[in-house]
């Protein structure tokens, strides 16, 4: 089998409300969904991670950098595409948007695979290591009108009436307002339901030793990217200090960068972003890594249904470490504001919050060959940016 082609789908809405975290608001949604063509007729679906005008940049490297050095390969030598774009591409980016670009063409190619020997992704990837999996839903992003702590307490509120056993919030209006903002939510939701909270990175390190002291309090399960990812200091210092698990991970990029994230003792719980680091193949070498220093892996997840489904499947084949009867769980991340990318691309839905509600917020281990989502093509040509 050999690659004849490569395309970057870039989409975009129009939202029918703005929302933030800590950086910045936004009011567009977008994907970047890439399709890798083959001589046998099958065709691969990847995501590379990477909003906006980052996609439209991201694109450019897919189909003028990326595609040329990969078109006439057979998609089953991921590991020699892999690295012949990688070192090829070392001296112009380790990290960031070269890596994101060639995410989702490892993702496309994988799904190949897949479809080609009739095995859905998770069982490529080690088989299955779980029936079930549990799913995290999060909202309460900043909005910049009203009482955002009654808003944000009755938002949870809700998500935790869908079925979701656990909910994720962010912060960002400074310590104080911020610490508000948890106890609201806090005191909404049933002592039994998980919070975790979302800082974006906009700490310093002190003012997040303040917040991470009233989270410890309050009895947050983690705390998120509380101070910027090159911090590797901070990180140490809040670990050393705080009961709550330090989690982060998503802007690190290859096994390399996670190398020295892990090495450095950063975080609790790591958080990659397989859409951004590197792809499926490289995502297998740094879960191996943060196992290896047995930090337990809860992947970061963002956009569309192909970039949720790919988490699905790589959940369902992520071994329990350390194990037990009871053993630590990840969980899937799973966005509860309105996307369009997720739930109406698909020629079929994932359904699942129609799943959580009824199986005690866990849903059902993907099954279909490959990634198992078939863009509506349709739908990408309404929401294509041109
Ligand atoms: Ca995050």
């Amino acid at each position: 089998m050999r690659i004849t082609k490569i395309t970057s789908h870039v989409l975009q809405y129009d939202m029918p409300e703005e929302l933030g975290y800590s950086q910045q608001f936004y009011s567009k949604r977008s994907a970047h969904l890439v399709e890798v063509r083959t001589d046998e007729g099958i065709t691969g679906w990847g995501e590379c991670f990477g909003p906006g005008n980052v996609a439209i940049a991201n694109k450019a490297i897919v189909e003028r950098v990326i595609a040329p050095m990969v078109v006439g390969s057979d998609p089953f030598d991921r590991e020699r595409i892999w690295h012949h774009v990688y070192n090829l591409l070392r001296d112009h980016g380790q990290k960031g948007m070269p890596i994101q670009a060639l995410s989702g063409v490892d993702i496309a190619l994988w799904d190949i695979v897949g479809k080609a020997t009739g095995l859905p992704l998770y069982k490529l990837v080690g088989g299955r290591c779980r029936d079930r999996i549990p799913v995290y839903g999060y909202g309460m992003m900043l909005k910049r009108h009203g009482d955002l702590a009654g808003a944000f307490a009755d938002e949870a509120a809700g998500i935790e009436a869908e079925g979701f056993r656990a909910v994720k919030m962010k912060v960002g209006l400074g310590p104080r307002e911020d610490i508000r903002l948890v106890e609201a939510v806090r005191s909404a939701l049933s002592d039994s339901t998980r919070l975790m909270v979302d800082a974006n990175h906009c700490y310093t390190t002190s003012d997040a030793l303040q917040v991470g002291r009233a989270l410890d309090a309050l009895g947050v399960y983690w705390f998120e990217e509380p101070v910027a990812p090159e911090d590797r200091d901070g990180y140490r210092f809040l670990r050393d200090r705080l009961t709550v698990n330090i989690s982060g991970g998503e802007a690190e990029f290859t096994r390399w960068g996670w190398r020295d994230l892990l090495a450095a003792g950063c975080v609790d719980i790591a958080q990659p972003e397989v859409c951004g680091l590197g792809g499926i193949s490289e995502y297998l070498k740094v879960l191996a890594l943060a196992h290896t220093h047995f930090v337990p892996v809860t992947n970061h997840v963002w956009g569309s249904a192909v970039a949720v489904a790919v988490n699905a499947h790589l959940l369902t084949a992520m071994p329990d470490v350390p194990g037990g009867l009871n053993p630590w769980s990840p969980m899937l991340e799973f966005d509860t504001t309105p996307n369009l990318f997720r739930d109406e691309m698909p020629t079929e839905p994932l359904k699942i919050v129609e799943q959580i509600g009824q199986n005690g917020g866990t849903m059902a281990v993907p099954d279909r060959p490959g990634i198992g989502v078939e863009p509506d093509i349709a739908f990408l040509e309404r929401y294509a940016v041109t």
